[in-house]
């Protein structure tokens, strides 16, 4: 779509909406330098403020500056919750055809603005632009999904025979903080966003610090949506000033978060003496691949490699622990091998990890798997400290042990580890070896063990010679250390509403 008229939006947004390619992207950075980056504002009833407090947002693929992000302050929460609460008063009342074609609206405006997005996400994030287009039209997917699952809902109705009818009905639950991780940022917070607006609720969003972008995009989107004032307000900052303020909020009647367990396990303190609070907490993963000696080997190795190396390993769901049956373990770890150098590459199908403080984090788990003596299959521990970008080339590793903390522990970056085992029953028990279990891949052609097999697996989700497919009304979220709650369809409608029966005599 290209540029905006001068009155709209903020200076960043009009300056950010003009790079509709990755070449105007880069070419408006190199001419403003580090000195004048973009900064952003937060976006309160439909106008954007600027803040007092900054942080620095840098480039992952090259480590420069590119944008100042707010920090904003207790009081600025405050405010926006106080917006969204007004607001609520009436958006709650609407018809579900009115907010279905809200919802639409939004979904066109991110449609018609699909590689802005894109070029920003790929920027902000690290990710390949291929990558970050697949989210744009995810994002896009989430709106259109609940602005139609909103018109065709069904509610229960009982009968107390001779006595009375029973039927239940949903009313939205309130303002909700919604606090999104990084390493799916667009995707992520309109999976949030999309079900709050559709079942009446209004909201403060705060996407991650490290990834604000297309968060920033997203707050233009919704103020030429025509979105009623106050319905839907974003706030920039971390997680300690601005997310704690956000979700503490005795205004705020339910958090949908998406982020690490030991975030979730914060807020659920931070919460813990206002019950009446919604919580829905999609927590990290530590996810087994399981690979039987009865798969087609080229369609495992395929599956089990994107499984691991999409977005860098940046995504929740990667399986990061590949088992494999030990009559297929060599051949398998040859062909896997050779798979990952030949297609994924530095700048092919890998970006950039997301920041200096993640580059290091894996990197202390390389030096770890190295000081346990553990075999560097490919990959090796990256530069202490990067000069040009946030680059960690695939590792996969042999040789770990089930007790050590790179098998445990999820390190949310390019690195897998390969293991063997014998039986059904082995497989089982190493794959629910985990404190996590948010996914699983299990990779079989026989049919009577997919359902032996994937029915113990303690996971949320369990795909099956496939990964990383979504139907976008089955619950979504884990078990074990992965959090409570599940979303998608009717789920989202239960963390979104609240239910009342009516009981009405004969
Ligand atoms: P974090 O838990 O560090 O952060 C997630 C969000 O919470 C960020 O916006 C963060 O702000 C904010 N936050 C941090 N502290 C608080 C607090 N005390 N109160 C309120 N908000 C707070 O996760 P990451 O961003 O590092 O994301 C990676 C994690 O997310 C991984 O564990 C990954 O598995 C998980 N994840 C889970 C998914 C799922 O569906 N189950 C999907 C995707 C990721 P800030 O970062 O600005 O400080």
């Amino acid at each position: 779509m290209g540029s905006l008229s001068t009155e709209a939006g903020c200076q960043a947004i009009r300056e950010a909406w003009n790079c509709t390619s990755l070449e105007k992207a880069e070419s408006f950075l190199t001419t403003q330098g580090s000195s004048a980056p973009l900064e952003l504002e937060n976006f309160v009833s439909n106008k954007f403020n600027p803040s007092t407090q900054h942080l620095d947002a840098i480039n992952p693929k090259t480590g420069k500056v590119f944008a100042r992000v707010p920090v904003s302050s207790a009081q600025e929460v405050d405010e926006a919750v106080k917006n969204a609460t007004d607001a609520f008063k009436s958006w709650s009342k609407t018809t579900v055809a009115v907010r279905s074609k809200y919802l639409q609206k939004i979904a066109q405006l991110i449609q018609e603005n699909h590689e802005l997005f894109a070029v920003w996400e790929s920027l902000d994030q690290g990710k390949t632009l291929a990558r970050a287009r697949v989210e744009v039209d995810r994002a896009i997917s989430n709106f259109n999904y609940f602005s139609t699952f909103i018109l065709h809902q069904e509610t229960a109705a009982r009968m107390i025979d001779g006595v009375a009818l029973t039927y239940e009905h949903r009313s939205p639950a309130g303002v909700f903080a919604l606090i999104s991780p990084w390493n799916m940022p667009l995707y992520l917070l309109t999976w949030k966003i999309a079900p709050c607006l559709a079942f009446g609720c209004t909201a403060v969003a705060k996407p991650s610090e490290v990834t604000s972008m297309s968060a920033f995009l997203l707050c233009e989107v919704f103020r030429q949506s025509g979105l009623p004032s106050g319905v839907m307000n974003v706030v920039f900052g971390d997680g300690p000033t601005t997310g704690s303020a956000l979700v503490r909020s005795p205004l705020v009647k339910g958090v949908s978060f998406t982020g690490g367990t030991a975030t979730g396990i914060q807020i659920r303190k931070d919460t813990a003496d206002q019950i009446y609070k919604h919580l829905s907490l999609e927590l990290g993963g530590k996810n087994p691949t399981l690979v039987f000696d009865d798969v087609d080997l080229t369609k495992a190795v395929e599956t089990a490699a994107m499984a691991a190396f999409e977005n860098q390993g940046e995504i929740c769901l990667c399986g990061s622990r590949i088992y494999v049956q030990s009559s297929i373990y060599d051949r398998f770890v040859s062909t896997f091998t050779s798979y990952v150098q030949d297609n994924y590459k530095r700048g092919g199908r890998m970006g950039a990890v997301v920041s200096l403080p993640h580059y290091r984090k894996i990197r202390s788990y390389l030096e770890l798997a190295a000081s346990e003596e553990a075999q560097f299959v490919i990959g090796e521990i990256p530069a202490a400290d990067p000069q040009d970008g946030l680059w960690i080339d695939p590792v996969i590793l042999t040789g770990v042990s089930t007790s050590s903390r790179v098998m445990r522990e999820e390190i949310f970056g390019p690195v897998v580890t390969i293991a063997k085992f014998e039986t059904e029953e082995e497989a089982v028990e190493l794959a629910n070896d985990n404190p996590n279990g948010l996914a699983a891949v299990l990779l079989t052609k026989d049919g009577a063990r997919i359902r032996r097999v994937g029915e113990q697996i303690e996971a949320g989700l369990v795909w099956v010679n496939c990964w990383l497919v979504r139907e976008l009304g089955t619950p979504f979220g884990g078990m074990k250390n992965s959090g409570t709650g599940r979303e998608g369809g009717e789920y989202s409608r239960d963390v979104f509403t609240v239910v009342r029966t009516l009981h009405i005599p004969m």
